[in-house]
């Protein structure tokens, strides 16, 4: 597995399983938060690289979603160290296997009931920041898909909101996205919180990635008409 450093307080951890798949670890006065949790292959790596850090003990896991290239170190990570694991609420009965992922044929039980529990609203209806990172709803990929926005150091973690290649940002893989439009209609966090950087699980890190959001939106808007 390979580990970078990507921003003050995140580290990326990557392995490759034909594309690449990344899961990030946050470090904060709160503790160190992982956000996704790739494959099981990646479960060793991810603990060995949290004790390597000498930052204290995990405390907690954020999922952008619930498919099975997110989730897949989650068992054996919790057998070691029991920490709450967040998704958005409305991602859950999909992950879980009671609803079925749009454009899907067969429900997926992903993540065993009781584990992930729903990440908390704050007064204004937003979602609560949790270890420095605030959640966004962003739906499209999948129906309750966030992404994370670490504010100090103006990063965004944008799990499946798109793909990228040699910083350009990509539609996220279109077989497994339930709506593109309003995948790319969800785009427009990357314009309103503007992040330095942006990470995605599948590919590598986009700078200033509202530099080129109109040039992705027309792009899609145009790929989309097409179909
Ligand atoms: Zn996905
Ligand atoms: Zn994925």
């Amino acid at each position: 597995m390979k580990v970078k450093k990507v921003s003050d307080h995140i580290w990326s951890l990557k392995t490759w399983m034909i594309i690449p798949i990344h899961v990030w670890i946050v470090v904060d006065k709160e503790g160190l938060t992982l956000v996704d949790a790739g494959i099981p292959m990646m479960s060793n790596g991810i603990m060995k690289y949290v004790n390597q850090l000498e930052a204290g003990p995990l405390q907690r896991i954020l999922l952008t979603h619930g498919h099975s290239d997110h989730v897949g170190a989650l068992k054996n990570i919790l057998s070691e160290t029991k920490v709450p694991v967040y998704a958005h609420q409305i991602e859950i009965p999909y992950m879980e296997g009671d609803l079925i992922y749009p454009r899907r044929k067969k429900a997926e039980y992903n993540v065993a009931k009781q584990i992930a529990q729903p990440l908390q609203e704050d007064e204004h209806g937003g979602l609560q920041t949790i270890a420095g990172l605030t959640p966004f709803l962003t739906p499209g990929h999948s129906p309750g898909h966030v992404v994370y926005y670490h504010e100090q150091d103006q990063m965004l973690l944008a799990g499946d909101l798109f793909t990228s290649k040699n910083g350009k940002l990509h539609q996220p893989m279109p077989m497994f996205t339930a709506d593109m439009t309003e995948a790319v209609r969800s785009s427009s966090i990357v314009k309103q919180l503007k992040p330095k950087r942006l990470e995605v699980c599948h590919g590598n890190s986009v700078l200033n990635p509202a530099d080129q959001l109109k040039d992705y939106i027309q792009k899609m808007e145009k790929k989309l008409l097409e179909k």
